[in-house]
Parts: C-alpha cells; sequence; structure tokens
C-alpha cells in the first residue's frame, strides 16, 4: 500500500528477519477483513506508508529467534490480530489483547498479505493449529469468529435458554450466532438485507428481523427483550438499538468498532439505569482463551468454514477491500497462498 484508497500492487520486498524473540510465518491463508479496509481507507492512525495489510493468519513457521523456545520451523500457527508484550500489567494479567504495547500485524507493522511475516513474542503469542484445522478455516478464526467468541462467553456470559439477538450479520454477527447456538442459546438476527438473513436462518437463528426498526420486534418476539445483545455492526444507531432491545439486567456488547462520526455516539443511559443494563467493550481476545476456542471448532460444535465466502489470490486482495466500500460482498473472503 502506497497511497491510502488506490488500487494494491503485489510488489517484492526484502524478506522480514525473525526478531530476536519472535519468529517469520509463510502466510498460507490470510482473511480479509473491514478492519484492513478502514486501515486501507486511511481511517487508522497507527498505519505509516508504505505499507502491507493483513493480520487475520494462519501458516507455517519458517523461522525463529535464538530466544524462542515453545516453537520450531514448520510448527502449524496462527496468532491473535493483537499480539502482547508479555511485560505490561495486562499482560501480566493475561489479557494479551488489551497490551500497553499491542503488535498489531497490518496495522502497527507490516502483515501477513504477504508470503512471510514477522512476529514478536512467539512464544507467548503463537498458537499452535490442531491437525484437523485447516490453513483456511483458522485465518477465519483469528479475528472476527475469536472477537464474537470473546463477545458470546467472556462479555455476554451466554447460557443455555438465553436469547442472544445480534445487530448486523457480517463475519463477526454470523460469527457470534453460531457460537451462541453451540451454547444453547435461541438467537435473533438483525440486518438489513435479505440474502443474509436468510444465511443466519440456516445458521440456526430462530428470527431475522430487519434492522431498520427493529426493537419492538425483538422485545416481542423474545418475551420481554433480549438477556445479551450485540452490536456486530458498530454504528450509532445499532449500538441503540442493541441497548434498547434488552431485557432487565441485559448485557449490552459492542463489537462493532465505532469510527468517525460515531466515535461518540449518543447512549441512551436513562434505560442502562432503569434496567440495571451493563455495557461491555470487547477488544478481541486473550491469546489464553485460544485453547476454548479451538475446542469449540475441533468438537464440531460450530463450523467457521460455513462463514467463507470465497478463497481468492494476493493478486485479488486489493479489489476484494474496494468491494467493501459499498458492503457488496457476503461471507469471509480468505486469501490463500
Ligand atoms: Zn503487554
Ligand atoms: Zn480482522
Amino acid at each position: 500500500m502506497r497511497a491510502f484508497a488506490e488500487p494494491l500492487q503485489v510488489e517484492d520486498v526484502a524478506d522480514p528477519q525473525a526478531p530476536e524473540d519472535g519468529a517469520v510465518v509463510e502466510v498460507r491463508a490470510t482473511g480479509v477483513c473491514r478492519s484492513d479496509w478502514h486501515g486501507w481507507m486511511g481511517h487508522d492512525p497507527a498505519i505509516t506508508l508504505p505499507h502491507v495489510p493483513g493480520h487475520e493468519l494462519a501458516g507455517v513457521v519458517a523461522a525463529v529467534g535464538p530466544a524462542v523456545r515453545g516453537f520450531a520451523v514448520g510448527d502449524r500457527v496462527t496468532v491473535p490480530f493483537c499480539c502482547g508484550c508479555g511485560t505490561c500489567e495486562p499482560c501480566r494479567h493475561g489479557q494479551t489483547q488489551l497490551c500497553d504495547r499491542d503488535f498489531q500485524p497490518g496495522f502497527t507493522a507490516w502483515g501477513s498479505f504477504a508470503e512471510l511475516v514477522a512476529l514478536p513474542r512467539a512464544d507467548l503469542n503463537l498458537v499452535r493449529l490442531p491437525d484437523k484445522l485447516g490453513f483456511v478455516e483458522a485465518a477465519s478464526l483469528g479475528c472476527r469468529f475469536m472477537t464474537a467468541f470473546a463477545a458470546v462467553t467472556e462479555h455476554g456470559r451466554v447460557g443455555a435458554g438465553d436469547w442472544v439477538a445480534v445487530q448486523g450479520c457480517g463475519g463477526v454477527g454470523l460469527s457470534a450466532l453460531m457460537i451462541a447456538r453451540a451454547l444453547g442459546a435461541a438467537v435473533v438476527a438483525v440486518d438489513v438485507d435479505e440474502a443474509t438473513l436468510d444465511l443466519a436462518r440456516s445458521l440456526g437463528a430462530a428470527h431475522t428481523i430487519d434492522a431498520r426498526d427493529p426493537v419492538d420486534e425483538i422485545v416481542d418476539v423474545t418475551g420481554g427483550g433480549a438477556h445479551v445483545s450485540l452490536d456486530a455492526l458498530g454504528s450509532a444507531a445499532t449500538c441503540a438499538n442493541s441497548i434498547r432491545c434488552l431485557r432487565k439486567r441485559g448485557r449490552h456488547v459492542q463489537v462493532g468498532l465505532m469510527l468517525s462520526d460515531d466515535r461518540t455516539a449518543p447512549i441512551p443511559m436513562d434505560r442502562v439505569i432503569a434496567y440495571e443494563l451493563s455495557l461491555h467493550g470487547v477488544h478481541g481476545m486473550a491469546v489464553g482463551r485460544y485453547d476454548a476456542l479451538l475446542r469449540l471448532v475441533t468438537s464440531g460444535a460450530v463450523d467457521p468454514g460455513r462463514l467463507i465466502g470465497r478463497t481468492i489470490s494476493l493478486d485479488e486482495a486489493g479489489a476484494e477491500l474496494a468491494a467493501m466500500t459499498d458492503f457488496s460482498q457476503r461471507g469471509v473472503s480468505v486469501v490463500a497462498l
């Protein structure tokens, strides 16, 4: 990326070197994500040009630095999009997703729209892939699915019998739908697009509702409001709808990023008080939670492969980002190398 919002070029650049405590991973698959689109559009101040996007990667360790003990060349791995330093206070408490000195491939450094990517602190941040999980599927877990898992399990504390409303059924919303279903919850899927709602129904949504004015209908079909609602899009409107569709003592989880004019979106605090609601933000998932996520996936209780729209080549990644401008694509696109 040599300029924001201009077509991306595939170029030859120098191979990255493994940091002392890090690794170089040969990328086998890397997801194309709305966060990459925001970066490409110039919305992310962490990005300096020239740049290589890409943060949802799976691949094979190609080199390790001399201080690495737990990983070796040839290991099949993935990595959370937010890598921890291991020494700051959040990292010391296991919350690597909140690291004070976070490393985010494709944002704070060159990422995985490439044959090779360098990653720091490999013993902390690399995650070994189960043999039966393919690279394309593993790449699709690295951001949306992982964030949805944290949103539903840790923040939403969703349990069997709960009503869960999902506002916005893109990759993260549909991931949350599948995970909530696997935990025994009933899901109300909300979106503006009829084909997307069809997909949500095929993934087990109990009800699907048009997003333009969904609150009364959600309250109605859930018999008084959702126990948990996720704003999986990230906008002032979906955030407010998510809060207003909750029953008393319900939990709102803000999953979608709030950008530009929505950064300081108004919150219906009168309702938060009157219903004793709780509001949660989610910023990815701690690396230590990967074991639980991978157990859920390899158990067969959820099939993230259902969300993969298509696999594309590295040459096509730029056009795929551009297509996100008008929300024209469906499902998750993954670059396979
Ligand atoms: Zn840290
Ligand atoms: Zn992502």
